[in-house]
């Protein structure tokens, strides 16, 4: 069993889908691993590692991926950079389906399987596998720490005999799983931490990390999560006291980081250009969301705003893929712990259960066709 391990392609994505680590926890399963001169560089991995570490160092990707059962990819490689592999070879990446289905369709017209694990189900058994969560805890934490660089002052307070300087006040809309990590980031930096979401649940994990919990508790605010655990788009009722609640609170905030996601939907505007031109200069806003649409009116994709009123609004795209070696690992292991369930180590084949609920959750092509329900029309 022979198991690919591109270098990415997409000159924005630092990570790489697998580490030495993992690399060898591989080869303890039986399979051969091949990956691509390079593939690691830019996490600090380089291919000397790897093939310490037991792995076959490719010249280029069509000898990485040539006969490969598995393909390993950080992003959705396109059906010419999986040439060569074998019929109903397995590629796991970071797929990307919505809005892309011409792409899904070519990898199906590939024969290749394709499991998207941004699709994994978030239950006990694939805790191990939550590629959201790794990288979202990754992402939370470097949106503060972009937030302290650019910030014209200090976070902590601090006493000097020069005189004192007040600690920084920072607002973190969002409470999943960046929105805690984010929190918990900015309170180890010596910020007064304020945090809002619109799940009840948040409220206790909010305290639990010594910030105060600030938010519109209505009827409305005790419905307001899924059975899945997530957020419901909120009324326009909601949102207005929402928006009038926030607006006061934000005015007096020096860093606001946003992380306000609805599965499936654009995300939720929370700051208005009113509300951030009632900031004062030298506040920045981190709009962790501004993939989907932003929380922030005013931010822009891979941009930081400077607003006449002197706020910056940092918009950074794969804020995980700015801390790569971090995020490397984490995916690389989420990787590892979904292989090992697609395949009988003793046989040293592939031998995916096609009725597993990670299979079935995660599966868009198969056979040459579309697999996944919510894609399976476009075929
Ligand atoms: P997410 O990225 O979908 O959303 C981020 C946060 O934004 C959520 O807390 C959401 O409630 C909040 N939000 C949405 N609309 C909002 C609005 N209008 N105003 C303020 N906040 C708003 O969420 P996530 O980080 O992926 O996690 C969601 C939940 O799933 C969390 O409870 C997390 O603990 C849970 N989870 C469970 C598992 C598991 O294994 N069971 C794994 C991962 C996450």
């Amino acid at each position: 069993m022979r198991i690919a391990v591109p270098a990415e392609t997409d000159p924005a994505e630092a990570r790489v889908a697998a580490t030495p680590d993992t690399v060898k926890s591989l080869i303890g399963l039986g399979a051969k691993v091949v990956v691509e001169t390079g593939a690691g560089v830019q996490s600090g991995i380089q291919d000397e590692a790897y093939a310490e570490a037991g792995a076959t160092i490719a010249p280029y990707a069509q000898a990485t991926v040539q006969d490969a059962d598995i393909v390993l990819r950080v992003r959705r490689p396109n059906a010419e950079e999986l040439s060569g592999v074998l019929p109903g070879a397995a590629v796991i990446a970071i797929l990307d389906p919505y809005d892309h289905v011409d792409a899904l369709q070519s990898l199906a017209a590939e024969g290749v399987s394709a499991f998207a694990m941004e699709l994994m189900p978030r239950i006990t058994r694939a805790q191990a596998m939550d590629v959201l969560s790794s990288q979202a805890n990754l992402a939370g934490y470097r949106a503060v720490v972009d937030a302290a660089a650019e910030f014209d002052r200090a976070i902590p307070m601090m006493t000097t005999a020069a005189g004192t300087i007040p600690p920084a006040k920072i607002f973190i809309m969002g409470v999943g799983v960046a929105g805690l990590q984010a929190i918990a980031t900015a309170r180890r930096l010596g910020g007064i931490v304020t945090a809002t979401d619109v799940r009840p649940a948040t409220k206790e994990q909010v305290l639990s990390l010594g910030a105060k919990f600030i938010a519109v508790e209505d009827e409305e605010f005790a419905q307001a999560e899924t059975a899945a655990g997530y957020a419901k788009e909120m009324s326009p009722e909601y949102k207005a006291k929402q928006a009038e609640l926030t607006a006061s609170h934000i005015a007096s905030q020096d860093i606001i980081i946003t992380t306000a996601l609805i599965p499936g939907r654009k995300a939720p505007i929370l700051i208005t250009a009113e509300m951030v031109h009632s900031l004062r200069p030298g506040s920045i806003i981190v709009d962790l969301a501004v993939e989907r649409g932003g929380n922030c009116e005013l931010a822009k994709p891979g941009e930081t705003v400077v607003t006449e009123n002197g706020v910056r609004i940092i918009g950074n795209l794969n804020v995980a893929g700015r801390l790569p070696a971090s995020a490397s690992a984490f995916y690389a292991k989420n990787l590892l712990a979904f292989v090992e369930t697609l395949i009988d180590a003793g046989a040293n084949a592939l031998a995916i259960n096609w009725d597993d609920e990670l299979v079935k959750a995660t599966l868009l092509t198969k056979d040459g066709a579309l697999a996944h329900p919510s894609f399976q029309a476009a075929s």
